[in-house]
């Protein structure tokens, strides 16, 4: 084909996030050519936007922490469904991943003898998160591009040119290749020009972050819409735990236009309090029994811990995300909501106008900026943001390739790693982590395989499937985003119901035709309307694929709340809900979520345990102990 750009390489990355750009880093140094594409410009991923910090047990503020208490911690917030082999991973290489960011030369807020700081949050036992004031995700970028550019010039010195690492941006990715059951190469087109491209690669890494496009109120931007998730479905991989997906408790709701942008957690981690209309710390009528012995019950307490952590319990407001956001949807619709329909965030009556102002910079100027209200002197409105999807690209702990040989995936588009519902702060290590584990085994695979040549056949039909938005006489794609973002709002947000579930089935399976036939006018060149006419077929994978997992698992845990089924079902602990491809629909199969070491069960008391597990799974935990 003329008009399509041809291009290979050992090791391709869709996702220049921390996640790619981690992967990226990691197969160049193997030896393997790169190339690193991203829809968005290079820099504005998501992980630029991230505040908090990334969480590692490098126990600088409190030596008391350890990857054993991280990883129990994940679990908890995760409420025992995560792959806790992931978790171990996880816990234990992210201190390692954060000190070599400071090699590549990041630079992370200090504590008074020198050391990484770390701050507080939701879930987190011990101060953990390693942060640079409330920008910590620019710094990561910021470190991980340098990075690049510096291995693209050892490549020029050494005579080898650009070619062995290039990143291609504003490029999206509609399509993947695979042929007997490995994935050979990926197209798509330049955003700007419209121009096709297609690479060939043995490896491929999906690092394409998240979903949160497909809801109205959400914290992501325009580029989140589940391509990933939908690029690896028709590729032949599986996803987990697509019901699982996190509403922030806190983004802005006033004014209408900035409804949705996060308010970092790092806020209260810092000392800010939740309060309703009625000026009531109402956190404390919320903690869950199997939180009960480790939260202040009362409000001196709380305020003790954060000087004296050692002696006091944490305030509820650093309770799991999930547990805060479902509190504040209780008040609200209680009627004890704040003017705009949220509750109060107060950080200004509980620390010093210099203190917000130095930790919390970006929150100062966001609420200057936008909603004209002075965080140092007033309370912030928030409430609900659909902020991060659990569920994601079943892979390989170890390897993170998934069921398709040589698709790998790292980052929010994968999933297992979080369980039901992620602790703040472990988003970042996950993609440092396993995005450096995805670098090192592509580039592995691609020793081991001859280069894959694509066929004139398979980039016709890509191209052709590309170009059909331009020959329909359909709707328009921004209304159908919105009708179809109306019903995940309405039907599948924060607490469900199986009646609702079933309805908005009906709904998205009724707009599937519509957006098969959804139309695009005007040229390829830089045009929003057919990117996101091709975007929205993914959108709407992802959508179905939540919610017949929410609707399928009738119990309540993480970022799955069912009103017709409180609680927690120790028989679902030990059942992920995998969704795969069949024809054009999602098929949903039960999977045994994989059983713990007695080594990690014997990190927990049995007393917890048993707030979890059946009789049979924690006993035979103690027995196996001794
Ligand atoms: P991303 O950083 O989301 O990058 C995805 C990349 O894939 C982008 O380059 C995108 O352009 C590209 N892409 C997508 N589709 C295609 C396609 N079809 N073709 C080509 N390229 C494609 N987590 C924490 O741990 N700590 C925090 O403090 C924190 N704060 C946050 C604050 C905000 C406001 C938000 C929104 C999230 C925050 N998170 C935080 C979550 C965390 O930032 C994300 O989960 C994480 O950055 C995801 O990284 P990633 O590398 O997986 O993907």
């Amino acid at each position: 084909l003329n008009d399509v750009e041809h291009l290979a390489c050992d090791v391709l990355i869709i996702g220049a996030g921390g996640a790619g750009l981690r992967a990226a880093v990691e197969a160049r140094l193997a030896g393997k050519s790169v190339i690193v594409i991203s829809k968005s410009l290079f820099g504005k991923a998501h992980t630029v936007m991230a505040e908090g910090g990334a969480a590692a047990a490098m126990g600088n503020v409190n030596s008391k922490d350890s990857w054993q208490v991280h990883f129990r911690d994940t679990m908890r917030g995760g409420k025992f469904l995560n792959n806790y082999r992931m978790a171990e991973l996880h816990a234990q290489e992210a201190p390692a991943r954060i000190w070599e960011l400071e090699t590549y030369g990041a630079l992370f807020d200090r504590t008074p003898d020198g050391k990484i700081s770390q701050r507080n949050f939701g879930g987190h036992e011990y101060p953990r998160l390693a942060h640079v004031g409330d920008r910590t995700g620019l710094e990561l970028i910021r470190t991980l591009q340098q990075k690049l550019v510096s291995l693209q010039q050892d490549d020029e010195a050494a005579g080898e040119g650009e070619e062995k690492l290039q990143v291609i941006d504003e490029t999206t990715v509609t399509e993947l290749f695979v042929e007997g059951g490995a994935v050979k190469g990926a197209f798509g087109y330049r955003r700007n020009t419209g121009r096709f491209m297609a690479i060939a690669a043995p490896s491929i890494v999906l690092a394409t972050g998240g979903i949160g496009r497909s809801f109205k109120v959400t914290s992501n931007s325009w580029e989140y819409t589940g391509d990933g998730h939908a690029l690896a479905l028709r590729a032949g991989a599986s996803l987990i735990n697509m019901e699982f997906i996190q509403f922030h408790p806190t983004g802005m709701v006033w004014p209408p236009s900035v409804r949705g942008i996060l308010v970092t957690e790092s806020v209260r981690g810092d000392g800010g309090v939740l309060k309703n209309s009625e000026g009531k710390r109402f956190m404390f009528d919320y903690i869950p029994e199997v939180f009960k012995a480790q939260y202040a019950d009362n409000p001196d307490e709380g305020d003790r811990w954060y000087t004296d952590p050692d002696t006091n319990r944490r305030p509820p407001e650093l309770l799991p995300r999930d547990e805060v956001a479902r509190a504040i949807n209780s008040e609200v619709k209680a009627g004890r909501g704040s003017e705009h329909g949220g509750v109060y965030l107060d950080i200004a009556s509980r620390r010093s106008a210099e203190y917000i102002r130095k930790k919390l910079p970006s929150m100062y100027h966001q609420f200057k900026e936008l909603a004209d209200v002075d965080i140092t002197v007033e309370p912030m409105e928030v409430g609900p943001t659909c902020h991060y999807i659990m569920g994601g690209i079943e892979v390989d702990a170890e390897t993170t390739v998934s069921k398709v040989e040589g698709l790998f995936a790292a980052g929010e588009v994968s999933g297992g790693m979080h369980g039901s519902n992620r602790l703040g702060g472990n988003s970042l290590s996950d993609l440092l982590v396993f995005g450096k584990r995805a670098g090192e085994y592509a580039a592995e695979r691609a020793s081991t395989v001859e280069p894959p040549k694509l066929t004139d056949a398979e980039l016709t039909a890509a191209a052709a499937d590309a170009l059909r938005p331009f020959e329909n006489d359909g709707e328009n794609p921004f209304e159908l985003q919105a009708a179809m973002q109306a019903i995940n709002g309405r039907l599948v947000g924060i607490i469900r119901r199986s009646g609702e579930l079933e309805e908005a089935l009906e709904e998205l399976e009724a707009l599937r035709p519509r957006i098969e036939a959804v139309s695009a006018t005007g040229g390829r060149a830089y045009n929003p309307g057919w990117h996101l006419a091709l975007d929205l077929r993914n959108m709407l994978l992802c959508s179905i694929a939540t919610a017949k997992a929410a609707l399928e698992r009738d119990e309540s845990r993480g970022g799955h709340t069912r009103e017709d089924a409180p609680g927690l079902d120790p028989q679902w602990r030990k059942t992920n809900l995998v969704a795969e491809l069949d024809g054009e629909s999602i098929a949903l199969r039960r999977q045994p979520v994989p059983t713990m070491t007695p080594e990690l069960l014997g990190l927990f008391e049995t007393t917890e345990l048993a707030k979890y597990m059946t009789p049979e799974e924690y006993q035979a935990s103690s027995t196996e102990e001794g």
